[in-house]
């Protein structure tokens, strides 16, 4: 492990926001973490655990120490008749992930295909995509907690997970690293095809008894054509969630807009944020070189040199008129620094 010192994070955030690292490191291997983090000292603190960078958008330079998981390796712990358990490293890229699962006909992930970032960053947001989210196949979590020192493990039901959150996006964020994933999937696949565009486009390429492979090959289609791709557009997907309102808030609010979407979450509404934001019309709208996309209204975008305060006050303005066109505030779900 070596340890860098201000260091460009242009090339690690999918923003393309171009801020510096006071120190800067690359870990490897559960021991690298370990190192790096006895080796700190109150001048390299605080620390900033980074994955791919495809959620985080850097507002000013980091005065302490970033550090890049990069571990790597794919092991499958154990299986019984129904499943497979695959031990996965942090550093691994989800989307290899989700090819090495479908290649091994291993279904329950395939439905997420094409999410950037690492695979131990996704019990962060508890990542999910076109009906499926990352803990329906979780197993558990394995976590180097910074604080007490010691290794750990999570079961789902302890990390409480919600809609893009969990105890590590909230109390946990300084605390526990992750280091490693287990998740538990299907030799027999169910198949999750009643979300978004799914079953159209197969239909739409005559495939009548679809395979996780199929259904890997439709999604990553669908998002190639929806989704800004960050090496060629800064962005880092859905900069904001989808807002929860109660049943009695959705009843105000439909009267007032009868034309507004909505969808059932419990015995709560979700409102989509896209609606929300093109209404208010910021679709497609650029401020310098910060924008919002002209076909996803949640993807705030970086036409080359915006600045990560361009970015958030953009986002602020769009939360303002959100809330003062419909009284709903958005959330940020990006992680901001
Ligand atoms: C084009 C595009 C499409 C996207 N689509 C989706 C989508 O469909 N669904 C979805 O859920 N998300 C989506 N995202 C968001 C993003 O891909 C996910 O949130 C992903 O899990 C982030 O992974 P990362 O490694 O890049 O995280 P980073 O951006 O590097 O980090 C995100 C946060 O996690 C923390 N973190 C990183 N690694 C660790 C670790 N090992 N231990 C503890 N904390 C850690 C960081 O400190 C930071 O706070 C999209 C992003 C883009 C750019």
């Amino acid at each position: 492990m070596q340890v860098l010192e201000n260091i460009s994070l242009k090339s690690y955030n999918t923003f393309g926001i171009e801020v510096k690292a006071k120190y800067f490191a690359e870990l490897h291997s559960d021991n690298d973490i370990a190192a790096f983090f006895s080796a700190l000292t109150p001048e390299s603190m605080p620390v900033l655990i980074l994955g791919g960078g495809s959620n985080v958008l850097f507002t000013k330079d980091f005065e302490g120490s970033v550090a890049c998981i990069r571990s790597k390796g794919i092991v499958k712990l154990m299986e019984d008749e129904k499943h497979v358990y695959l031990k996965i490293a942090a550093g691994e890229v989800w989307d290899d992930v989700v090819k090495y699962a479908v290649d091994h006909g291993l279904g329950g992930i395939e439905n997420l295909s094409l999410i950037p970032g690492n695979a131990g960053t996704g019990p962060v947001q508890n990542i999910g995509a076109y009906g499926v989210e990352l803990k329906d196949v979780l197993y558990s979590v394995e976590v180097a907690d910074v604080v007490a020192q010691h290794y750990r493990a999570f079961r789902p039901a302890d990390c409480e997970f919600g809609y893009r959150t969990s105890i590590f996006k909230k109390q946990g964020k300084d605390r526990f690293v992750i280091t490693s994933l287990c998740l538990k999937l299907d030799k027999q696949p169910v198949l999750k095809l009643d979300y978004g565009d799914i079953r159209k486009e197969l239909e739409k390429v005559g495939i009548k008894t679809p395979t996780i492979s199929a259904i890997r090959d439709i999604i990553i289609k669908i998002r190639s054509s929806k989704l800004p791709d960050p090496s060629i557009l800064g962005n880092a997907g859905s900069f904001f969630m989808n807002p929860v309102v109660s049943a009695d808030e959705y009843a105000r609010l439909i009267q007032e807009f009868p034309h507004m979407p909505s969808f059932k979450s419990g015995d709560e509404v979700k409102v989509p944020g896209a609606w929300l934001i093109e209404r208010c019309g910021f679709k497609g709208k650029r401020f310098g070189d910060a924008g919002v996309h002209k076909d996803q209204p949640l993807v705030l975008v970086n036409y080359g040199n915006a600045s990560g305060q361009g970015i958030l006050a953009l986002a602020e303005n769009i939360i303002a008129s959100v809330k003062e066109k419909f009284g709903i505030m958005l959330e940020i779900e990006v992680n901001v620094f």
